[in-house]
């Protein structure tokens, strides 16, 4: 019994990978490539792939926005969990990176759920409010550069549905979000993101210290 949050030992920490995760092959065979990429520690875990893919269904979306997609393990992860209808709008400016993602994405048979914007995300996103897409998504999923997580996070809350959700990657930051020496602009972005939610009466919030950190914003 415990009133806390327990601290995973790495044999706990196996122990629940043991019991819990069921890694489809596509999803497997996305994280052995990217595990050979320089950037691989941008991959989130296989066990958040799978929570968000709950998300998705438990909520049922049907349209869903992800800004920062590197090799695609996040974004296949919820396509995939998306009905034959869904859409999946997927930001990200870097062609190499996506490049991969878009090979999984046909292999995994859900290209035509999921439409890349290849551009700055603030772009897309100002483009899709412009085109008259507000309150019209049902998840986003906010994971790209950190000095512009605040403003992914108000252009988002326009234009998901009220009792949508924002999933944050990263809010806890390797713990660097507790150490005052750590003063860097991607580290105080965070830092003051996570305190304006805490009082930002326009969401529900919930924070899970699921990989590093992954916060929920549902819009009232
Ligand atoms: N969700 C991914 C990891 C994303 S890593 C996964 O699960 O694997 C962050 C991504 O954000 C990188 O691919 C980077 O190219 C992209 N990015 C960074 N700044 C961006 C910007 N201003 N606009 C669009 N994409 C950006
Ligand atoms: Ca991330």
């Amino acid at each position: 019994m415990t009133l806390e949050t327990l601290s995973l030992t790495p044999d706990l920490y196996s122990y629940l990978q043991k019991i819990s995760l069921r890694e489809p092959d596509i999803l497997q065979r996305l994280r052995e490539e990217t595990s050979t990429h320089p950037l691989k520690r941008m991959q989130i875990a296989a066990e958040q792939g799978q929570f968000m893919a709950l998300l998705v269904k438990l909520i049922r979306a049907q349209k869903i926005l992800e800004i920062g997609v590197f090799t695609g393990y996040s974004s296949l992860s919820m396509a995939l969990a998306l009905p034959p209808t869904g859409k999946l709008i997927a930001c990200d400016q870097d062609p190499e990176f996506t490049k991969i993602a878009q090979r999984y994405w046909q292999a995994a048979g859900v290209s035509d759920r999921v439409e890349l914007h290849l551009r700055p995300a603030l772009e897309t996103l100002q483009a899709l409010l412009d085109q008259g897409e507000a309150e019209s998504f049902d998840l986003v999923f906010i994971d790209a550069d950190k000095r512009n997580y605040d403003r992914y996070y108000e252009l988002s809350l326009q234009l998901l549905r009220s009792g949508g959700l924002i999933l944050v990657d990263n809010v806890l930051w390797s713990g660097r979000v507790i150490d005052p020496e750590v003063t860097d602009p991607q580290t105080e972005a965070i830092r003051s993101f996570n305190q304006k939610l805490t009082t930002d009466d326009r969401i529900d919030l919930s924070v899970l210290p699921l990989a590093d950190g992954l916060t929920l914003a549902l819009k009232r």
